[in-house]
This record gives C-alpha cells, sequence and structure tokens, in this order.
C-alpha cells in the first residue's frame, strides 16, 4: 500500500496540484472531492509537522473549496471562483516554499534516500520580541533556550532587521498588558514574513477579547501573565517533536477482495496503514502482532460473522474498548441497533463513501489514542508514568535474554522540598520538565523514561554495556546540573542523585529497580549529585 502514499512535502504538493489540474481539465463533481480530500490531508500533515501559518493557508483554502463543493450539478464552478481557489493554492505554494528550511547540500554521487514523511527539518533558532523592562526574564529565557541548542535572535518591538532563517518560534514580550496597536501591527507584519513559525506571546491577559485580538493578528499560543516563562521552554521544545505521532493503524476484516482492496485504498489515500484478512479465524493473532488502533469488520463471512468475532474481543481486557466499526450491505436497522448493543462502535453500509469512511475511522482513531495516551502518559512531562514504565520494564527485562544487556536508573532530584519551599511549586514544576526534556533529549527511542515519582525518574538502556549506560547518565548529571531553570527573578540550579543496577547481575524487573533504589540512596548518604552503582 505504501507506494500510494506520498511521502515528502513535495509528492504532497505534486498530488495537490495535479488534482486541481485534473478538476479544472475536466470540471467533475468527484474530481473536486478528490481535491477537497487533498487539500484537508495537507492541512493535517502541516498540522502534525506544527506548522501553524501554513496550517491556516491550507484551512482557508479548505473551506473556500467546501463552499463551493455542492453536487454533481453545480460542476465545473464558475471561472472566478476557478481563479479565486487558484490564487489561494498560489499563496499557499508560495509560503510553502519560502518558510522551507534550506536543504543541506548533498553530494552529487549520494544516492537520494527516501526519508519518509520527516523531510521538514526544523529550524532551531527562536526570535525574542522584548520590552526592555523585561530584560532579566529574557535573559533566563535565553540562557534555558540555548541550554536545549536553540540560537536566539534579539529583535526590537518596533524595528530591527531579522535574520534570514526562518525562526522555529518567536517570542513576543509586550511591555505591558494591554497590547499596543504598534505593537499588534509588529505581529501582523512578523506572521507576513513567517509563515511556518509559531507565533507565542507572553503576558496575555486572562480574558478573551484580547487574546482574540491577538490570535487575530497572527499569534498562536498566548501565555497567561502568572504562568510566564515556565510555559514558554515547554511549548517551544513541543514544537521540535515532530512526527512522533505513528501512523494510524487499521484491521480489515474483510472476505471479498475486491471490498478490502477498495477500503486499503480509501484507507492508504488518508496515509492511515492498513493489515487485511479475509477471515476472522487469525484474527486474535494478527491483533497481538500488529496492534491495530481500529477493526473494519465485515458483518457477513464464512465461519463466524463480524459480530460473534466482536464478542469474543469485548471480553477479553486487551480489547474491549478497541474501536470496532462493522461494514456491511446490510441496512436494516434492527439489525444494524443489535450489532451496536453486541459491542460495535458504528455501522457503516456498503457501497461506502470514501470520505465519511476516512473521516469516521480518523475520529474513531483519534480518541481512541487520546484515551489511550492519557492512561499511559504522565500529565507534567509527558513521560510514562508510573503503571506504564513498570510495565515497559517487564517488556524490556523480558527480551533482555535475546538483547544480552540492560542497565536500570534510578534518579531523585536533589533538595527538591527547598526549591519549592524556596521559588514555589510551578517553579518546582518546571525543574521537573527541565529534566524530563533534558533526558527526552538525550536518551535514544528505545530507552525507558519514566516519571516514577514525584521528582524520581525511571530510565532503563537497553543494548549498552553497564559502563555505556553509566556514562551516558553522568554527561546528563553534569549538564543538568549546568541547566538553568527560569523564574521571575532570574535563574536557580538544581542537581540529582542516581542509582543504576545492571542486568546480569540483577535478573528481573523488581530485583533491578529495588537495587538501583538502594544505589541511589547510597548516593544520597554520600552528599548528593552523584551516581552510585549497586552492589550485589
Ligand atoms: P533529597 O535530596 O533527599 O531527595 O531531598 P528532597 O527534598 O528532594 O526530598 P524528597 O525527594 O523526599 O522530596 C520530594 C519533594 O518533592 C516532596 C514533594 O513536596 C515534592 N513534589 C513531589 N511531586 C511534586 C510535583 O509534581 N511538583 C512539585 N513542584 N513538587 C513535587
Ligand atoms: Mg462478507
Ligand atoms: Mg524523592
Ligand atoms: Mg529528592
Amino acid at each position: 500500500m505504501s507506494q500510494l502514499l506520498p511521502n515528502s512535502i513535495e509528492d504532497r504538493l505534486y498530488v495537490l496540484r495535479t488534482r486541481w489540474e485534473h478538476y479544472v481539465a475536466d470540471g467533475r463533481f468527484e474530481q473536486f472531492i478528490e481535491f477537497a480530500v487533498a487539500v484537508n490531508s495537507l492541512a493535517e500533515y502541516f498540522s502534525r509537522l506544527r506548522l501553524p501559518g501554513l496550517v491556516r493557508l491550507c484551512e482557508g483554502l479548505e473551506n473556500a473549496a467546501l463552499a463551493k463543493l455542492g453536487d454533481e450539478t453545480t460542476h465545473p464552478i464558475a471561472r472566478q471562483h476557478v481563479l479565486s481557489l487558484q490564487r489561494q493554492m498560489d499563496t499557499l505554494y508560495g509560503s510553502v516554499l519560502t518558510s522551507r528550511p534550506v536543504n543541506t547540500e548533498r553530494r552529487a554521487e549520494e544516492p537520494v534516500q527516501p526519508i519518509p514523511d520527516i523531510d521538514w527539518i526544523k529550524p532551531r533558532s527562536v526570535w525574542m520580541i522584548s520590552a526592555p523592562e523585561k530584560s532579566d526574564m529574557a535573559d533566563a529565557l535565553s540562557r534555558q533556550l540555548q541550554f536545549f541548542g536553540f540560537k536566539i535572535f534579539e529583535l526590537g518591538w518596533h524595528s530591527g532587521d531579522a535574520p534570514e532563517d526562518m525562526p522555529l518560534a518567536v517570542l513576543f514580550i509586550p511591555t505591558e498588558e494591554n497590547t499596543r496597536p504598534e505593537e499588534f501591527a509588529r505581529i501582523a507584519e512578523i506572521r507576513a514574513s513567517c509563515p511556518a513559525s509559531q507565533l507565542i506571546y507572553l503576558g496575555a491577559q486572562a480574558s478573551i477579547e484580547p487574546i482574540v485580538a491577538l490570535m487575530r493578528s497572527g499569534i498562536d499560543i498566548t501565555i497567561p501573565v502568572e504562568e510566564q516563562s515556565s510555559m514558554v521552554l515547554n511549548c517551544i521544545l513541543d514544537l521540535v517533536k515532530t512526527n512522533e505521532q505513528e501512523k494510524y493503524r487499521v484491521l480489515v476484516v474483510e472476505d471479498s477482495r475486491v471490498a478490502m482492496a477498495l477500503i486499503q485504498r480509501t484507507l492508504a489515500q488518508h496515509g492511515i496503514d492498513t493489515q487485511a484478512i479475509n477471515e476472522p479465524g487469525t484474527l486474535l493473532t494478527v491483533l497481538e502482532s500488529y496492534r491495530p488502533d481500529l477493526i473494519l469488520m465485515d458483518m457477513y463471512m464464512p465461519r463466524f460473522n463480524g459480530v460473534e468475532a466482536t464478542r469474543v474481543l469485548r471480553q477479553m481486557a486487551a480489547y474491549s474498548s478497541l474501536p470496532i466499526v462493522y461494514l456491511s450491505g446490510e441496512s436494516a436497522v434492527g439489525m444494524q441497533v443489535e450489532a451496536l448493543r453486541l459491542g460495535g462502535d458504528q455501522f457503516l453500509i456498503k457501497p461506502f463513501n470514501p470520505v465519511l469512511l476516512a473521516a469516521v475511522v480518523k475520529t474513531k482513531i483519534e480518541r481512541f489514542r487520546e484515551t489511550q495516551r492519557s492512561s499511559r502518559l504522565d500529565g507534567l512531562t509527558g513521560l510514562l508514568n508510573h503503571t506504564a514504565a513498570k510495565s515497559r520494564l517487564k517488556t524490556l527485562v523480558g527480551q533482555t535474554a535475546e538483547r544480552g544487556s540492560i542497565t536500570v536508573v534510578m534518579i531523585d532530584i536533589d533538595n527538591f522540598k527547598s526549591i519549592n519551599d524556596t521559588y514555589g511549586h510551578p517553579v518546582g514544576d518546571q525543574v521537573i520538565r527541565g529534566l524530563a526534556w533534558l533526558l527526552k533529549a538525550r536518551l535514544r527511542a528505545i530507552d525507558l523514561i519514566g516519571r516514577y515519582g514525584g521528582e524520581e525518574f525511571l530510565i532503563a538502556l537497553p543494548d549498552v554495556s553497564p559502563e555505556q549506560a553509566r556514562a551516558v547518565i553522568e554527561r546528563i548529571r553534569v549538564d543538568f546540573s549546568a541547566l538553568p531553570h527560569a523564574h521571575p527573578g532570574g535563574a536557580l540550579y538544581v542537581t540529582f542523585s542516581a542509582g543504576v543496577a545492571s542486568f546480569p547481575y540483577f535478573d528481573t524487573p523488581a530485583s533491578l529497580t529495588e537495587a538501583a533504589d538502594s544505589a541511589l540512596l547510597q548516593a544520597k548518604r554520600l552528599g548528593r549529585n552523584r551516581i552510585e552503582k549497586a552492589v550485589n
């Protein structure tokens, strides 16, 4: 299926352009739908990459297209509407080109590697437009951002030459609460020249009207006066995490080859990954290996029907909330109601409307993923929570016999109570987030990072020697102690202690965590800001 998926931004723009050209040439309703779907999928793509200005332009184009959608009888649309849509397309293409970061040069003989979906390498610079009165806060923020590898450019509220490269984000720190007309003008000017950047306004009042006014002038995120710097770092670091989202996965259970191919094609056009089986006998094995976000279940199949298969899944804890959508040629209402009562989430009639099918599948999956996320991730840091971290550790230790090595680390921030007491709980929270971000930035995707308790973290590093693991944590310890944490009066510095325990000296999840915990206690006893190894 993957050859149908546009991978790079060029592919996506090309798909959009050709669909538009086909419509302009033939003027058929279905071609217009295809064009509207392509605009929508481009908007989703930019939204996933967190490129707000481009999302806006796409959404504007999508709304204009939807306003002209009509039906078979209203196409082709009038010439002036074609021209107006064309203009919006041109603006969008122009903005993509100007905001596209320059590709790093490639030597001619090097083969061009297809990099799926990750061709938009984010700039790492942040522009700061700050009032002179706020320079203390701006300086502390700037130091903190530089620590995480961002380049900071300071510009004035009134003028100032902008660097040529587009920024990842622009941070506005105004003089006072009420935004002045010339400040609105400056925001609008920056918005127009940086369509892909995130514009963040620090110091908005907590009422809706001024925030709406700021958003109209081009601001994407406003941060209330009280929350100030503690949220900024988080906002900006969030922007860098693109493509983290895994592709949506749908398992199609369908005995008709024709229906199966049609469904897979429709979902592939929307960037959804599919796997298909033509009878439910292998359902459990495939579910286990493929881990779909949703099942599209045919009603009538040989051996079992869709409702029976659903009932089996609903009584298994692992699949009790997995979305199941029935597809059936049967339109009798009584039977649909019965099928939903027995555990289905939605009923779609064959032949299906592709736009509706994709929309149902996507919204169901979004909700499902959201509930999955909130039950597994810690709200403050986005790291795995206690329960999820323990369960992941179990899986990793289970694989260690084949992999050969794993090191477990327990980290606890030093003298954290006094930070809370001196600077307040929100600053304490920000310190916890700062450490979470440093860990995310330094560790690999296969490593486990969990927030084990208040200011305690559980880490597991598979596939490296105990010495290598310890060296990695030691670097993080040293760097964390040099990380400035911004607070309204300036910056503060914090340290942590850690205990490490490695396989095969300890060989179960429980013995590894206990040993790391005792080593951590020893590190605290020996004076903090150090790492101790577990003794067996
Ligand atoms: P030690 O060096 O021995 O670890 O000293 P400590 O002060 O850090 O002691 P301990 O680890 O026992 O204290 C943890 C404190 O962290 C207690 C609690 O008030 C605070 N805390 C726990 N969770 C949170 C949180 O989510 N946010 C904030 N701001 N504070 C928290
Ligand atoms: Mg069938
Ligand atoms: Mg503690
Ligand atoms: Mg502590």
